[in-house]
């Protein structure tokens, strides 16, 4: 769940219950600035950390060991049987323990969420085989950017390239 200020931030609280009762675990994440948008996004940019206490005061929280191949982090939610995920890149960032790339499905391979930074395999498949293709991810990981520059207030988007077209 996207939290967006002035969205949904007051139906947050409401959703740890309704998730609970359904045996769901909910995680949170902040937006990003990716992509151009119509509307101004600072206007809806909710930081999670004040989300997280206002929790904790609600429910109660317990940091939990679980991880899956996401960035998220996990808390027990003492009562409801469930956990919750925070994914804060902006509040709390974790570019620092990143190891991702994603690749679309036309061969094109980006080296990070929020940059410009990317390889072609296409071409270098049918061109070069294997080798070429190794190379070219060897070069992609050489130069993995150490993190984003998203910054939510600022008028243009840190990449114009929207999520759906790389995944999250
Ligand atoms: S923004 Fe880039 S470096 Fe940071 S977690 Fe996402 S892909 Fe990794």
């Amino acid at each position: 769940m996207v939290g967006l200020a002035g969205f949904n931030d007051d139906e947050i609280e409401d959703m740890l219950p309704w998730c609970a009762g359904r045996g769901f675990d909910l995680t949170l994440i902040e937006t990003m600035p990716l992509g151009e948008v119509e509307e101004d996004r600072s206007d809806r940019y909710l930081p999670l950390d004040g989300v997280k206490r206002l929790l904790e005061g609600r429910f109660g929280l317990t940091p939990s060991f679980h991880r899956t191949g996401g960035p998220a982090r996990y808390f027990d939610v003492d009562g409801l049987g469930m956990r919750l995920g925070f994914i804060t890149p902006l509040t709390e960032n974790f570019c620092a323990g990143c190891n991702r790339i994603r690749v679309a499905a036309t061969g094109t391979v980006f080296g990070c969420l929020g940059r410009d930074q990317k390889v072609e395999l296409r071409e270098a498949l049918r061109e070069g085989g294997r080798e070429a293709v190794n190379a070219l991810l060897d070069r992609l990981l050489a130069d993995k950017p150490k993190g984003h520059d998203f910054r939510i207030a600022a008028a243009r988007p840190a990449v114009a390239r929207h999520m759906s077209l790389t995944g999250g």
